[in-house]
């Protein structure tokens, strides 16, 4: 079968005339170049839609020396270049699409979940390496065959057929994250997983023990990336894999219902950190621990997951109708804007407990009241004679909080407080935050 028709449509422009150049460059050495992996998928697929992300990724396989290659291409070209002279990979960036360049390599595993051993090895040596037979064809870029699908794994009839297929019986005990990755697959693509492959992915569950926590937590944003990860958490927990990430995960319709609502309100960038603080929204302090250490998550993520639930079971300070907007800004302030964002979302049901109003406080904070600032800066009460250091801290602070609470709406007003509370020989001490 040749795609060279569907290459020239699908890839841009200016990536096709790349990796064209890439493989010309390539021949001269007298090395081959393939597309290979998602791309190759897609392609077959049809469906420009199917690509996560809005990059182009391209993976391409070398019979030769990867690196060389990436470099040689790097001095004719805007590319940032990183190679990786171990693995004999290259990564070359564009402003907006990324190649990796790998050389054709064969892969052993001296046990379970580590990582593996790298030898050169021929194409073929190299598409049988790889996690499912939907990602283990490639595309030759070579002139004389430009175009030809190479698929010697079937993965053409297992996309035809809506299969998402291992490669051999021992693949998810080599890498277990491929049972992940099978799962987000099969709900990325509407698939099933074919009957020996759910067997064994049942079977090598316990498997996920030998891989470390950046491998899971890599995966998982991953899985964060896809349009309704709900979907592959839900499957995920149905499988019995989610337990063994941490036995306190639930992947139930809570957690369906509230990543839709998050996918709503939050922008792109923010909702992986988002989805993070709802999938532990019903642990404990001491299960948070368990899993912020079982995932090695960044200080700045686990802030944020231990502020929603620190937040969590402070709700109930919120649940009052007579709340000032300063006095809820002083409540939230010292929160991640996320595990606002997270807590509110939780709340948002028709009935149930904290009330709503606690859900319209976590909101009123999140649209208005952390984005308020005093008209009047420090340069301009100085010069109404209030002198810098604690006193005009203080005088700021009430400025603020008359702003938050309306009763300031005019720079005007503000001088006139200023110089009111001036008059007054403004000393006391500042209200401390509250807890
Ligand atoms: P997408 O980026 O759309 O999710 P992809 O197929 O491009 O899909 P990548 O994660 O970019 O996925 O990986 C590129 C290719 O590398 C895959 O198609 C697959 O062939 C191979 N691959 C990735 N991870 C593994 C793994 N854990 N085991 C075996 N092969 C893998
Ligand atoms: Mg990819």
């Amino acid at each position: 079968m040749n795609l060279a028709r569907q290459i020239e449509q699908y890839l841009p422009q200016q990536l096709l005339e790349l990796v064209k150049d890439i493989s010309g460059q390539a021949a001269e050495q007298g090395q081959r170049v393939y597309l290979v992996g998602g791309v190759v998928r897609d392609l077959l697929l049809g469906d420009p839609s199917l690509r996560s992300g809005l990059r182009f990724d391209l993976d391409l396989v070398v019979e030769g020396d990867a690196v060389k290659l990436a470099q040689q291409v790097a001095e004719t070209s805007q590319a940032k270049l990183l190679a990786h002279h171990r693995f004999g990979t290259a990564k070359l960036r564009y402003e907006i699409f990324t190649l990796d360049l790998a050389t054709a390599r064969k892969e052993t595993y001296a046990r379970p979940g580590a990582l593996p051993a790298v030898t050169p090895g021929t194409f073929k040596d190299d598409l049988i390496r790889r996690d499912f037979s939907i990602n283990a064809m490639a595309i030759s870029l070579a002139s004389n065959d430009y175009g030809e699908l190479v698929d010697p794994h079937q993965g053409k009839n297992d996309l035809e057929h809506r299969l998402i297929r291992i490669l051999h019986p021992g693949s998810f005990s080599d890498d277990a994250t491929r049972i992940l990755r099978a799962v987000r697959y099969e709900q990325r693509l509407g698939f099933e997983l074919e009957t020996q492959t759910a067997q064994l992915l049942k079977q090598d569950i316990p498997m996920l023990d030998t891989i470390s926590g950046d491998r899971i937590r890599h995966e998982l944003e991953l899985i964060f990336k896809e349009k309704q990860p709900e979907l592959v958490i839900k499957r995920l927990a149905e499988l019995g894999v989610l337990p063994r990430i941490s036995p306190f995960l639930k992947g139930d319709g809570w957690i369906a219902e509230k990543f839709d609502k998050a996918r709503r309100l939050q922008k792109p960038n923010q909702l992986p950190s988002l989805y993070f603080c709802l999938l532990i929204y019903s642990f404990s302090e001491r299960e948070i621990e368990q899993f912020l250490t079982r995932l090695n998550i960044s200080a700045k993520l686990s802030r944020a997951m231990c502020d929603t639930l620190r937040l969590k079971t402070s709700l109930p300070l919120l649940d009052k109708p007579s709340l000032k907007p300063s006095e809820i800004y002083y409540l939230l302030r010292e929160y991640e804007p996320v595990a606002i964002q997270a807590n509110a979302i939780a709340t948002d049901e028709k009935e149930g407990t904290p009330s709503l109003i606690v859900h319209h406080d976590l909101q009123l904070f999140l649209t208005k009241l952390r984005y308020v600032r005093t008209s009047l800066s420090g340069g301009e009460l100085k010069r109404l004679g209030i002198p810098a250091g604690p006193e005009m801290g203080q005088v700021l602070q009430v400025l603020h909080k008359a702003k938050l609470d309306g009763e300031v709406r005019s720079k005007a007003d503000e001088k006139k407080l200023a110089l009111s509370l001036k008059a007054l020989d403004f000393h006391t001490d500042p209200e401390p935050p509250r807890e």
